[in-house]
């Protein structure tokens, strides 16, 4: 069921969609095939600070005056819903089009002992 991603270092399908999704470009994991650690893309993950940023933003904005106007159970739904929203279109993004880097090859240990 869950989609596998190839290692940008062996080309195994080796991580799966919610490996990607938990993934930050200051945080690496390692490819259980070769042992390279991989990380995001962090010039293409930018937008993605930028999108929950302006999420941040346009939710404060707007929260206090529909929940004045529309009462508080309408206000919490807004929230879940823009957050719930939100989420999936960052989820989507990343998928799309933030690639895996490679933080530091496998081989490299092998290079230096040569
Ligand atoms: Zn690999």
């Amino acid at each position: 069921m869950v989609p596998k991603i190839e290692c940008p270092d062996c080309e195994q399908l080796t991580f799966s969609w919610w490996n990607k999704q938990m993934l930050w470009p200051a945080r690496a994991i390692s490819c259980p095939n070769c042992g390279a650690r991989i990380s995001l893309d962090a010039k293409r993950h930018r937008l993605v600070s930028v999108a929950i940023f302006g999420a941040v933003i346009i939710l404060g904005l707007f929260s206090p005056q529909i929940w004045d106007n529309y009462g508080r159970s309408v206000g919490i739904l807004v929230s879940i819903a823009g957050w719930t929203l939100i989420g999936i279109l960052i989820g989507l993004y990343v998928h799309r089009y933030v690639p895996l880097v490679i933080r530091s090859k496998s081989s490299v240990s092998r290079e230096t002992l040569t």
